[in-house]
């Protein structure tokens, strides 16, 4: 098994796509990130995942908090803007949430605090617990096989 073959693999699993948001002294740094899922409901805590080379790892480190920001379907550009994807820098405003960075127009704003931190291979898991979330009604933004997508009504599947 080679490195391709394992990223193609793990490419096979369609997620959303988030920005995780930090703030160091008032200043602002995100990310683009899909490794990122719900742990637990009492307490509520979430996890994310973190490569060992992105610059948002020390400063996650530093804060002791972060957003995590689901993007909606017609938010691709930001996705794009905060994975080094668009060549020229693009100024990006964020709202606050409970005192924390926050995109507006996400599908879901969830602010979080560091419970717990897991080295694992070259990535750092951040454990967050909770403390507030803003949900708005749209669509999100789709990642599968890395290419993004949108949800389409005629793929629903009712369960019985
Ligand atoms: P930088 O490279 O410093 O920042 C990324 C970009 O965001 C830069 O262009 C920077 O200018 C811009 N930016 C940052 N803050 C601001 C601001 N306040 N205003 C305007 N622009 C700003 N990597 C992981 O580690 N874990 C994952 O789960 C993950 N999932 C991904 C999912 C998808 C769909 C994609 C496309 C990429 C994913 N990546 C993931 C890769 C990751 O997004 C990139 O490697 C990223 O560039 C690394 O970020 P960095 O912290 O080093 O930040």
């Amino acid at each position: 098994m080679d490195d391709r073959q394992f990223r193609t693999a793990m490419g096979k699993f369609a997620t959303g796509v988030t920005v995780i948001a930090t703030d160091v002294d008032g200043d602002v740094h995100g990310m683009t990130a899909n490794a990122f899922m719900s742990v637990s409901l009492d307490p509520k805590l979430v996890v994310i995942s973190i490569g060992e080379k992105a610059r948002i790892l020390e400063k996650i480190k530093q804060s002791k908090t972060f957003s995590v920001n689901i993007l909606a379907a017609d938010q691709q550009e930001l996705s794009m803007i905060f994975a080094g994807q668009l060549k020229e820098h693009r100024e990006v405003i964020f709202d606050r949430l409970d005192g924390k960075p926050v995109l507006a127009g996400a599908v879901a704003q969830i602010v979080c605090e560091v419970s717990a931190e897991h080295v694992e291979g070259d990535h750092t898991l951040f454990i967050g617990r909770v403390t507030d979330i803003q949900l708005e009604d749209a669509e999100p933004l789709i990642f599968y096989s890395g290419r993004y997508r949108s949800l389409t009504e005629e793929e629903a599947v009712t369960l019985k």
